[in-house]
């Protein structure tokens, strides 16, 4: 399962950094229609050795060499309508500065992004804002014997609203299958034809409690009648870009680092060559347990959102390695984790006695294939069979350097600029932002889930509804209690005293504030994590006034009244704007510790009405005008809502007899540029597979 994520929510979260002194290394690169293309970095990919550097290139090369299987999958006239708008683009002889020129570029890049004509998150088909004159006499332009096939039947495809409108179709009451564009049903095959076959072929399962992912791997078709699978195989369908990608991955086993990177590798090829889906558990099963590894890779038939009745997985590639950086700063909060326990601000009860941190596993990405490119997951957590994961278990990771980049494009978007109280508030979260965002989430996942415990007798499901909303907000409360620490910055993990304070205001702001513009207006706040910020936020706000000193007796018997300390935090208006302002930031880490004191003592005691009460009264509700001031400010920014990340290039050093001796890596490839040399290098399928 991917976590995914999309640019509305990476935005809220994250802060922004300082520009640092990387050279032609842009972060934000190109817009189009409602696209931002990013760029990531490949974080220490110059400190593997050698031998590790030539399996990521390998597993890259496998990674890349699927990208036109997922363009066959999303439909059946994508990788033709591809191969028509790239020829034209290349080859058109007019006015490359006229609008119908633009809107045509426009409309090939959102094909690019889409991996075919559909939207790559609404599934809606792209409307191209040129005309069909225009296209068909730009194809006069086109050198001859770059078009082989007939482009006649594509121009409804492209023109005509009512054709495959839907990649994937899913309204309740339609024939899912014939009303989805996508390609993993032949022409003809019904939903009902589709169900019937799988529930057959699930009835005759000899290992029913081992179930495979029945119709995983193939397409279905009617063939005189009989509805039959095409198996996507070495050999079968889709066999020749197959056999590509068991070209690099043999080549990769060369360098695996150990026995048992091999064992999954070969694992795979064999499921490549016979498409036996209990080789491919048994593939996933050696797959999860390798965790030794520095570099790993997912490939192949993986998720299977893109299919109306979510069996058959669209093919995807991923190299990546482990983010050593973030695992020494995860291993230090863990080693240290009963001293976090000990000194929590929680009931002695409601302690553990032996706290282990967990070491969260941080990776890096080297390059996006298939389905995760351009748009992509920042964490992955798979394998998606059930049996396998409960007898087996799973890999979940997060991948720092996308997360990094989303941070990183972040900065200078105007959004702080708007947000954001004043000039030293910007400035703090411009230093210390990202880090303490980074360390914030390794708080949270490491120390704060894993703290505290049950009283005895007291059931798990005690807060019910409330349960994932109160638990994560407890897991960012002991997170924010010790951002505030200087354990931390006796750890190393916090540059200065003053570094948490970037993460005191941006997760009151977001909280607050700025998490409401993923709010329909009118609506409730209803999704776990957003509850929790909203809860742990307001909660602060409330309890922030300061309590007032007594008043102090003169000697002559005269009262003299003090002025009330402001509140540690509270939302100010300027010029007609909402700002967070924070006054007291030592008050508010004593707010957090009080709070989650509060909330441990919830979760442990199982106090289903206190829960009900917290995430009622300061989690739930929206201000309506504040609602619409955000909304306002938000729109106005104009920011794109969705982002992709265009790859590296790897090059590849050669000594005179052929041997490598290095591998570096060019970050300066323009999109268009990076997608004809893959349509140039990557090509493994004819523009056709009927
Ligand atoms: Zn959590």
């Amino acid at each position: 399962m991917n976590i995914r994520t999309y640019a509305i929510a990476m935005l809220l979260t994250v802060n922004s950094a300082a520009a640092t002194a990387q050279d032609n290394f842009s972060y934000n690169d190109e817009r189009f229609a409602d696209i931002q293309m990013l760029r990531y970095q490949v974080h220490g990919f110059d400190k593997l050795s050698l031998r590790q550097k030539t399996l990521v290139y390998y597993l890259s090369e496998a990674a890349l060499c699927g990208r036109d299987i997922l363009w066959d999958q999303n439909g059946r006239y994508n990788l033709r309508i591809r191969t028509m708008l790239e020829a034209v683009y290349t080859d058109y002889a007019g006015d490359r500065t006229s609008d119908e020129f633009k809107a045509f570029s426009t409309y090939l890049r959102q094909c690019w992004f889409g991996n075919g004509i559909h939207h790559h998150y609404s599934s809606d088909k792209f409307k191209p804002a040129f005309s069909e004159k225009f296209l068909r006499r730009a194809l006069r332009d086109v050198k001859p014997g770059k078009i082989r096939f007939d482009v006649e039947e594509l121009m409804p495809v492209i023109f005509d609203p009512t054709v495959m409108p839907k990649r994937t179709n899913q309204a309740d009451g339609q024939d899912l299958i014939l009303t989805s564009a996508a390609n993993y049903y032949g022409p003809g095959v019904t939903q009902k034809e589709a169900e019937d076959f799988y529930l057959a072929m699930k009835q005759a399962d000899t290992d029913p409690a081992h179930p495979i992912m029945f119709g995983m791997n193939s397409r279905l078709v009617k063939e005189n009648g009989t509805v039959r699978e095409r198996v996507w195989r070495s050999g079968g369908l889709y066999g020749a870009a197959i056999d590509r990608v068991i070209y690099w991955l043999q080549k990769a086993r060369t360098v695996a680092e150990s026995d048992k990177q091999a064992a999954v590798i070969d694992k795979l090829i064999e499921f490549y060559r016979t498409g036996d889906l209990r080789t491919f558990d048994a593939y996933t099963i050696l797959w999860v347990e390798d965790t030794e590894s520095m570099v790993d890779f997912t490939n192949g038939f993986t998720e299977s959102y893109g299919d109306p009745l979510g069996m058959k997985a669209s093919w995807e590639g991923f190299a990546n390695f482990k983010d050593m950086e973030a695992t020494r700063r995860t291993e230090k909060l863990s080693a240290n984790a009963q001293w976090f326990e000990d000194n929590s601000p929680v009931d002695a009860r409601f302690k553990k006695e032996n706290c282990r941190g967990i070491t969260a596993k941080v990776i890096v990405a080297a390059i996006l294939g298939g389905d995760l490119y351009p748009s992509t997951a920042i964490g992955i957590n798979l394998p998606n069979s059930n049996w396998v994961r409960a007898e087996h278990g799973s890999k979940s990771v997060t991948i720092g350097n996308l997360t990094d980049a989303y941070n990183k494009a972040a900065h200078g978007n105007g959004f702080l600029d708007e947000f954001a109280i004043d000039e030293p508030t910007r400035t703090l979260i411009d230093r210390y932002g990202d880090v303490c965002d980074d360390l914030h989430t390794d708080l949270h996942e490491c120390l704060g889930h894993g703290s505290g415990q049950l009283l005895p007798g007291v059931d798990a499901d005690s807060l019910k509804a409330y349960g994932s909303t109160i638990e994560e907000g407890r897991a960012d409360l002991f997170g924010l209690y010790y951002i505030a620490d200087p354990k931390l910055v006796e750890l190393g993990l916090t540059p200065n005293a003053d570094a948490y304070k970037s993460q005191y205001y941006t997760y009151l702001m977001n909280g607050l504030m700025t998490q409401l513009v993923r709010i329909e207006p009118g609506a409730d706040i209803e999704e776990a994590h957003m509850r929790n910020r909203a809860f742990v936020a307001h909660w602060v706000l409330a309890h922030a006034q300061q309590t007032m000193t007594a008043p102090a007796s003169g000697a002559d018997g005269h009262v003299a009244m003090p002025m009330p300390p402001p509140p540690a935090v509270e939302l100010v208006k300027r010029d007609g704007k909402t700002y967070v302002r924070i006054n007291d930031y030592e008050r508010l880490r004593t707010l957090f510790g009080q709070l989650l004191a509060e909330v441990q003592r919830i979760k442990s005691e199982g106090d289903f009405e206190a829960a009900r009460q917290l995430v009622e009264t300061y989690g739930v509700k929206v201000d309506p005008e504040l609602h619409n001031e955000v909304l306002q400010r938000y729109k106005r920014l104009n920011l794109a809502p969705y982002k992709g990340f265009i790859n590296p290039v790897y090059e590849v050093q050669r000594d005179a007899s052929g041997n490598i001796t290095d591998i570096r890596l060019r970050y300066d490839e323009p999109y268009d540029r990076q997608m004809l040399r893959y349509s140039r290098d990557y090509a493994t399928l004819p523009p056709v597979n009927d």
